[in-house]
């Protein structure tokens, strides 16, 4: 493959991927299209698009394809093209994988790698239920390390749980990964571009896990981030 690859980090909701795309941004120069927190920024605005997404997203329903696309193209042609790019949360189904292929076709840029984070279901549903996230700039946290009257040390407000955290939601979506995101990662197979990692870990280990299997060089430094 060639170095760095750009990369789709591929994983169910609490798999961690938001949390290792943002470490792999931070310590291997990669640009990161992460497609949900793109789309929550919307709503956050409320602004036409985030007006459309919002019910969907609350219920943990995909947005449509079309308007998928037009978000995905405008933000590649804003990054910078010699940068690797880690998609976050796209494709999410077979006609998005092959929609991206076509994109990356046309735009001449080098095919993309789908590295999944595989942990399992039960893991998930505890990573969910304990995370908190700051309703003001979007940091995450993971709730048995939160004190009682904990703040977020950036915006100095109370972390929140997601609306789309509530169980019954984390159900439907987890659903939804099961049963369409599953067959994105066959899909990759058959084309000889998948990679397969072990999520279970702490964050640092299943970075180095990453940095192993794409040959970027080990990082051991220690942080404090807990992202999705
Ligand atoms: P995430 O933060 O990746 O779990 O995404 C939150 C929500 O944004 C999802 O439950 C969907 O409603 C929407 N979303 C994010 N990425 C996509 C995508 N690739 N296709 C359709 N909907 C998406």
């Amino acid at each position: 493959m060639a170095l760095p690859v750009n990369l789709l980090l591929i994983g169910s909701q609490g798999s961690g991927k938001g949390t290792q795309a943002a470490r792999l941004a931070d310590r291997h120069r990669y640009h990161v299209i992460g497609t949900g927190d793109i789309l929550r920024s919307h709503v956050k605005a409320g602004d036409a698009l985030g007006k459309v997404v919002k019910r969907l997203m609350e219920r943990g329903e995909l947005i449509n394809d079309a308007l998928m696309e037009t978000i995905i193209r405008e933000e590649l042609a804003a990054l910078i093209p010699e940068r690797p790019v880690i998609f976050d949360g796209f494709p999410r189904t077979v006609p998005q994988a092959k929609l991206l292929e076509r994109i990356f076709i046309t735009e001449e840029r080098p095919l993309p790698y789908a590295l999944y984070l595989k942990v399992q279901r039960a893991t998930v549903i505890r990573r969910l239920a304990n995370r908190r996230v700051c309703p003001d700039c979007g940091r995450v946290f993971s709730l048995p390390g939160l004190l009682k009257r904990f703040t977020c040390p950036r915006c100095w407000v109370a972390p929140m749980v997601r609306h789309d955290d509530q169980p019954e939601v984390i159900e439907q979506r987890l659903n939804l990964f099961f049963s369409q995101t599953l067959a994105v990662l066959d899909y990759y197979r058959q084309l000889g571009r998948y990679l397969e990692i072990d999520g279970e870990g702490t964050v640092e280990e299943v970075t180095n896990l990453i940095e192993h299997a794409l040959n970027l060089p080990v990082t051991t430094r220690e942080r404090e981030s807990t992202r999705g």
